[in-house]
């Protein structure tokens, strides 16, 4: 039987350290704290940002939602996020992407302070994966790479000398995953959407991330014996159900893990970003006694 690698564990574990940090940052008069930003929210990001209040009250976060209309403009955004850059009791912002169209999100990149990225949208944190410095606080890895990481971590998935495929390049997921994962030496193939012989690229890889967005686009022909798949994915099927990009009841019992969709690397990634709020307002309090 697969081992089934549930986000709830890794979430958990990640939990403690929030809280613990929260608790140590409320005794010094800081109340870490959120702001969320979302264009014109469809019903998948109200799910998101329902789990991000319920998991803030547990942990103790101070959340602001700033829901903004449909036709925002970059303008309107820009000035949205240099009041939360110049706001001292702001620690933490995340924006929702993919933002609407009109939004020139590479000013948003080069406008946020990276101390608050929290998600690693900006153009400081993702350079910060790319040259492996973020241990500078530099800015934050995006959380759902990041969750990648912590994941095979917690359940001791080596790292080092493994072959992983990673299938999507987008700057979320795909390409600082590929990157974090190359930082711990792994050897990592991106594939996207113009990759020839996806499946055959996949079944010589010891390990499989799957960020496309395309339900069941891994199945049995991308699958060798003893590897691990973390499926990223999140599809909306029939029913308004939740499914991941990996054949999961098809694949089950020819792979050695898998996270499950829901309640695998998603759980994780809302762990993550707490944590980084936390790690922000840590970081914050130092930058003021220095
Ligand atoms: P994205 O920006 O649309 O990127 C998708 C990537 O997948 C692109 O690089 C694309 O290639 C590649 N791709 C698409 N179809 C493919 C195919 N048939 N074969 C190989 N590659 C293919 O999406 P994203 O923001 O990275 O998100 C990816 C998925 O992860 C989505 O389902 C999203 O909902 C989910 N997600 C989950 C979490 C979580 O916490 N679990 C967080 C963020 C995103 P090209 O570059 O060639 O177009």
């Amino acid at each position: 039987m697969p081992v089934i690698l549930k986000g709830a564990n890794v979430a958990n574990a990640i939990n403690k350290n929030t809280q613990t940090l929260v608790q140590m940052l409320k005794k010094t008069g800081i109340e870490p704290t959120l702001a969320v930003i979302a264009i014109m929210p469809n019903n998948s990001d109200l799910a998101y940002q329902n789990t991000i209040k319920k998991e803030c009250s547990v942990l103790g976060i101070t959340l602001k939602v700033i829901n903004m209309p449909h036709n925002t403009s970059t303008t309107q955004l820009c000035e949205q996020i240099e009041q939360i850059n110049k706001n001292n009791s702001i620690h933490g912002c995340l924006l929702f992407q993919p933002t609407p169209k009109n939004i020139d999100i590479n000013k948003i990149r080069t406008l946020l302070k990276p101390q608050k990225d929290v998600d690693g949208i900006t153009s400081t944190s993702l350079s910060a994966v790319f040259t492996d410095i973020l241990d500078n606080n530099l800015g934050f890895a995006p959380c759902t790479a990041q969750a990648c990481i912590n994941i095979l971590d917690y359940y001791n998935i080596k790292i080092i000398g493994k072959h992983i495929a990673v299938i999507g390049r987008s700057l979320v997921v795909g390409r600082p995953v590929a990157l974090l994962l190359s930082n711990r030496h792994a050897t990592v193939t991106i594939c996207h959407s113009k990759t020839q012989n996806l499946a055959n690229i996949c079944r010589n890889a010891d390990i499989i991330i799957s960020a496309a967005g395309v339900a069941n686009l891994v199945d049995k022909t991308f699958l060798s014996k003893n590897q691990v798949i973390l499926d990223v994915g999140i599809n909306i099927v029939t029913n308004g159900k939740i499914c991941g990009d990996v054949d999961y009841e098809t694949v089950l019992n020819y792979v050695e893990a898998i996270t499950p969709v829901p309640g695998g690397v998603g759980t994780v990634t809302t762990a993550v970003l707490l944590y980084n709020v936390a790690t922000a307002a840590k970081n914050s309090v130092k930058k003021e006694v220095v």
